[in-house]
C-alpha cells in the first residue's frame, strides 16, 4: 500500500508505553449501550431489525477457541484478565512499531474521508471513533483487553483499540502477511463504528438478549460479515485513491480467508457456533464492497443472502 507521506488522523490515542489495567480486576460494569441515534442511511444494514454487538472483535475466534464466548466480552460481563504487573512503565517502542503506527493513522484517516463522503451523501455527518493503539493490556469502554484479545470496536466509548503486537500474530499464527492486510483489519473495526452510528449495533444489543445463543451467533455473522464488506468498501476507495500496490487486495482476501471460522477453528467447533463466518463467506463479503464500492450492496442482513 502507498502511504508513505500521507496525512495521518488526529483521532489516534497513542496509549503504547502505559498500562491500562486498574489492578483491580472483576470486570467493568456494564453499561448498556447507547442508542445508535437514529441515524438512517442507505449502507446495507437494512437498520430495519437487525442490531449488533458490543465489543465486537475482529477475531473473535480466538478467545473463543481458549474457552471464552466472545459474546460475553460483549456484554462486558467478562472476568477481566488478572493483571501479573502494575508497573506504568514499559519498555520503550520499537522503531518497526512506530512505523505501524504511523501507518496505523493514514489508514484510520483515509476512513474518515471516504465514511465523510458516504454520509455527506445522505445529508448526515460521520463521526470518526478514536482508535486506541496499547500494548499489553488497556482499559476500555467495554472492559479490559490484552493482547489476545485481538483488535476490537467497543460501542460504549466508540472506540477502535488495537495492540499492535497483533500485527506480528496475523502475519505468523494466521498466515495473513502484508500491510493491506492490515489495513484490511482497521478498516473492518472502522466497519464497526459505522454499524455503530448506522444503528445496526445498538438494534443487535437490544435484540439479543432474547435470543438463544444459537440465533446470536447467526445474528453475529451477519454483523462480522457487513463489517467485512465495508472494509471492502474502503479497499474499494483505496483503489480510486491509487494507494493500492501489486498484491495488495490478494492480501486482504488472504487475511480474510485465514481468519474464517472453519479455517481458525480447523473444523473443530461447529457451524452454529461460529460467530464471524466462514472463510468463504469473510471473501465474497470483502469482494463485494471491493468490487462494488456501493455500502448498500453490504446489506447482510437480507433474506437468504446467506
Ligand atoms: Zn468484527
Amino acid at each position: 500500500m502507498k502511504w508513505r507521506g500521507r496525512e495521518r488522523s488526529s483521532n489516534i490515542e497513542d496509549r503504547r508505553g502505559t498500562t491500562g489495567g486498574t489492578g483491580g480486576g472483576g470486570g467493568l460494569g456494564y453499561n448498556p449501550f447507547g442508542r445508535g441515534g437514529g441515524l438512517r442511511i442507505p449502507m446495507g444494514g437494512r437498520s430495519g431489525g437487525l442490531g449488533g454487538i458490543g465489543v465486537v472483535i475482529v477475531i473473535g475466534i480466538i478467545l473463543f477457541a481458549m474457552g471464552i464466548n466472545p459474546l460475553d466480552m460483549l456484554a462486558g460481563n467478562t472476568s477481566s484478565v488478572s493483571p501479573s504487573q502494575t508497573s506504568s512503565s514499559m519498555p520503550s517502542t520499537s522503531a518497526g512499531e512506530d512505523e505501524l503506527a504511523q501507518f496505523v493513522g493514514v489508514v484510520v484517516k483515509e476512513t474518515e474521508n471516504l465514511w465523510g463522503e458516504v454520509f455527506q451523501q445522505t445529508n448526515s455527518r460521520y463521526a470518526p471513533p478514536k482508535v486506541v493503539l496499547f500494548t499489553s493490556q488497556v482499559d476500555s469502554g467495554c472492559g479490559v483487553a490484552d493482547a489476545s484479545s485481538g483488535p476490537f470496536y467497543c460501542p460504549n466509548d466508540r472506540k477502535v483499540y488495537i495492540d499492535l503486537s497483533f500485527y506480528d500474530q496475523l502475519r505468523r499464527q494466521f498466515g495473513a502477511p502484508g500491510d493491506f492486510a492490515q489495513a484490511y483489519v482497521i478498516a473492518h473495526e472502522i466497519g464497526h463504528h459505522v454499524q455503530n452510528l448506522t444503528g445496526v449495533l445498538p438494534e443487535f444489543n437490544a435484540q439479543r438478549a432474547r435470543m438463544s445463543q444459537e440465533e446470536q451467533n447467526a445474528y453475529s455473522v451477519k454483523v462480522e460479515l457487513q463489517a467485512d464488506c465495508y472494509a471492502g468498501i474502503w479497499a474499494n476507495y483505496a483503489n480510486r485513491e491509487n494507494l493500492l500496490e501489486q498484491g495488495d487486495v490478494e492480501e486482504a482476501i488472504n487475511a480474510a480467508n485465514q481468519i474464517g471460522d472453519d479455517t481458525l477453528t480447523r473444523g473443530t467447533v461447529q457451524p452454529r457456533n461460529f460467530t464471524h463466518g466462514t472463510s468463504v463467506q469473510r471473501m465474497e463479503w470483502l469482494q463485494r464492497g471491493m468490487q462494488s464500492g456501493d455500502a448498500g450492496q453490504c446489506d447482510t442482513f437480507g433474506s437468504g443472502v446467506i
